[in-house]
């Protein structure tokens, strides 16, 4: 990366407005949007869903058009003879799951509630889960690590404004550090973007890279500049994007990492957005007047501090000193 971005970027963070006030739940008569948000397992503990659910949820909730169901879910090799959710129930499903498999009879349940018109969304590390399953694959359109290759789809990014696919052999899935990033509006006119600026600073995230799947029926609505000097690919790949499986609408962002990311107000603002959507097939959210700006991160304290990890050690800020400690 060439040394004034990296500066734009740290400079982006030390400016950004630390307070912003919770947007107040709007006045709501009708009845609320019903989602079920699966949990219950990860990659390892630096995706933590005990912390980072009630954040998703808070998020949601304060919209005043959702209430959301946590239904924590077995571990892949639980026992699943007591998890039965019936979907049916759920206008939408939030996916904050990331395992490699699922029982037989779930997985079908679950592909039938999508195609039959349910919604979906998708968060981060969820498009890490279940690289054999077939139909989620093609829900999510494209996914990374747990062993995906070029066997299981292309890699997809954008090249000169467009989206392209690339067979190129290799491993699915990377990130460099966690530096605050640019977010590109793809898709302007989509419902969920409609409103928003054409580039965002979006709050230190991993920034996926080399993704790969199936990718049918897929519109990418935001994309980021993976930066070499940051261990990136060089390409503009996919941050935000919507899909269809059968009658389903589906929602992926790939943003999200940890309590840090998700306390970005283009992140809650796009899960917002992309939620109502899968749900119902259209936004009548508002754009926050605290919405990031191209080179300003925005992000919320009161959704930051979830984590207390984040208060005692912001990240990602720059190296410390390297003045050796005094002698004891
Ligand atoms: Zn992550």
């Amino acid at each position: 990366m060439p040394k004034p971005l990296l500066a734009t970027l740290f400079a982006a963070l030390l400016i950004a407005p630390i307070a912003l006030a919770a947007q107040a739940p709007s006045a709501h008569s009708g009845s609320l949007i019903r989602l079920a948000l699966i949990d219950g397992q990860s990659g390892g503990t630096y995706h933590n869903w005990r912390l980072t659910t009630p954040v998703l949820k808070k998020e949601l909730e304060e919209t005043g058009l959702f209430s959301v169901t946590v239904l924590t879910a077995p571990a892949s090799d639980g026992d699943f003879s007591t998890f039965k959710p019936n979907f049916a129930d759920y206008q939408a499903i939030v996916m904050n799951y990331d395992g490699p498999d699922w029982p037989a009879d779930l997985r079908a349940q679950f592909e039938q509630f999508v195609s039959s018109g349910g919604g979906l969304i998708i968060v981060h590390a969820a498009d890490n889960a279940f690289p054999n399953w077939p139909a989620y694959n093609e829900m999510i359109g494209i996914g990374g690590w747990r062993n995906r290759t070029e066997k299981d789809g292309p890699m997809w990014y954008f090249e000169d404004g467009k989206l392209v696919s690339d067979p190129a052999p290799g491993h699915a899935g990377m990130h460099g550090n966690r530096w605050p990033f640019q977010v590109v509006t793809r898709a302007p006119e989509h419902p969920i973007m409609k409103g928003l600026p054409a580039a965002w600073m979006h709050f230190p995230d991993e920034l996926y890279g080399t993704l790969r799947g199936p990718g049918k029926n897929m519109t990418v609505l935001a994309t980021a500049h993976s930066e070499p000097t940051n261990r990136g690919t060089g390409h503009d790949e996919p941050m935000v994007m919507v899909l269809h499986y059968g009658k389903g609408r589906i929602f992926h962002t790939t943003l999200g990492h940890d309590v840090a990311a998700l306390s970005c107000v283009g992140f809650i603002t796009t899960l917002q957005r992309g939620a109502e959507w899968a749900a119902t097939g259209k936004v009548t959210q508002k754009v926050p007047a605290t919405f990031p700006t191209a080179n300003t991160v925005s992000y919320r304290v009161d959704i930051a501090a979830m984590d207390p990890a984040f208060m005692a050690s912001p990240t990602p800020r720059p190296a410390p000193s390297t003045t050796p400690a005094p002698a004891k």
